[in-house]
């Protein structure tokens, strides 16, 4: 099969012919006709000190998947061949505390396909079972293929209730993006999307925000003057991992206002703590999907508005042949895009 692959230690991808994976009893395989492509990538094809420090090659790379089920392990219940199939990408123990609890999400020994372990920018990819969310057939590819990001949009707007609150997401990616469309459906009062570009708050204001905020020339209070706002937001989504946006956030909260963080810094920095503590500011982090209430709520809402499933295609802005991945990968690069997807079928 052809596969996009980390042969070696050290920077590049190569679009080789591997050996196809094998089922085992547990385990679901998935044909791929889509794979979106995430920071992630761009962070194992450079080889920063991240990929360097958590990856063994040869690995095949990519998480982001829909696809086609062509084949179920002797175990396996409730998938079949020919379902059409989005994947949850981190692959939990079962055994430890949170597991057991039923919180996946927090499992201590999570590994990510693509990670860890090969991933999907191939013809297949194998998962276990129980990572496999069965989509309706009339869904359409590319939209299966954001799932996992959409799941972490979803994961990190509804941490709170956010009828009638007043939004604002740092950081206008894909992900921020679909979170905006997320606050919308959601409803908040007003959303309110900081970025640098010009581009991806176009996409921004597409999704359902009310003012966007090109951090090179205005600040969140602009926008607050700019809404008649008086006290600060209510909620803040902090989707950039720019320190500048935190500090920027906390500044503009209201008194009990609460954040949730998906963006990942590059490195530790400093924060108005005071604010924090006598503003009563919660802070809270967010990592991956709930599995699996976060793939029902977004399968829901995809599925009963028309808006939002709107909303959330236009985040897919290019879309490449797999040969073509150098280009795809350049181009999510460039950030002149939203989310970039890879066509194998
Ligand atoms: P992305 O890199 O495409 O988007 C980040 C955006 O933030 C960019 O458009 C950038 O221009 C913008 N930005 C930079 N500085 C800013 C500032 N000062 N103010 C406002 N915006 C600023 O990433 P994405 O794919 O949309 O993902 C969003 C973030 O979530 C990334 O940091 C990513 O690493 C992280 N992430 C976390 C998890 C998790 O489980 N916690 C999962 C997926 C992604
Ligand atoms: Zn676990």
């Amino acid at each position: 099969m052809r596969a996009l692959t980390k042969l070696n230690a050290g920077p590049g991808l190569e679009l080789v012919e591997r050996p196809e994976p094998t089922c085992g009893p547990t385990d679901v395989m998935i044909r791929v006709l889509r794979a979106g492509l995430c920071g992630t990538d761009l962070h194992l094809q450079q080889w920063d000190d991240w990929a360097a420090a958590t990856v063994r090659p040869p690995l095949v790379i990519g998480h982001e998947f829909y696809g086609e089920v062509v084949e179920v392990g002797a175990e396996v219940t409730g998938v079949e061949v020919g379902d059409r199939a989005s994947g949850e990408g981190h692959i939990v123990c079962g055994r430890c505390r949170n597991c057991r609890a039923g919180r996946r999400h927090l499992c201590i020994r999570t590994q990510g396909i693509g990670v860890n372990r090969d991933g999907a920018f191939a013809d297949l990819v194998v998962i276990p079972a129980s990572n496999v969310w069965v989509q309706p057939p009339s869904l359409d590819p590319d939209l299966g293929a954001v799932f996992d990001p959409l799941g972490n949009a979803t994961h990190t707007a509804l941490q709170w209730p956010m009828v009638g609150e007043d939004v604002v997401i740092t950081g206008a990616g894909p992900i921020g993006v679909m979170a905006a469309a997320i606050a919308r459906h959601a409803g908040a009062r007003y959303v309110v999307v900081s970025d640098a570009s010009d581009y991806r708050l176009g996409l921004a204001h597409s999704a359902g925000a009310d003012v966007t905020v090109n951090v090179t020339r205005e600040s969140l209070a602009d926008a607050q003057r700019q809404l008649g706002m008086k006290e600060g937001f209510d909620i803040g989504l902090e989707m950039s991992g720019a320190a500048p946006a935190v500090t920027d956030l906390i500044a503009n909260m209201n008194h009990g206002g609460r954040i949730a963080l998906l963006g990942l810094p590059h490195q530790p920095y400093e924060l108005d703590w005071g604010k924090v503590i006598t503003h009563m500011i919660t802070l809270r982090g967010i990592y991956g999907r709930e599995m699996y209430d976060t793939w029902y709520a977004m399968s829901q809402m995809i599925a009963t508005s028309e808006v939002f499933r709107a909303a959330v295609t236009q985040v897919i802005t290019h879309r490449f042949p797999a040969e073509q991945w150098e280009q795809a990968f350049a181009t999510a690069r460039s950030g002149q895009c939203g989310k970039v997807v890879l066509d194998w079928s």
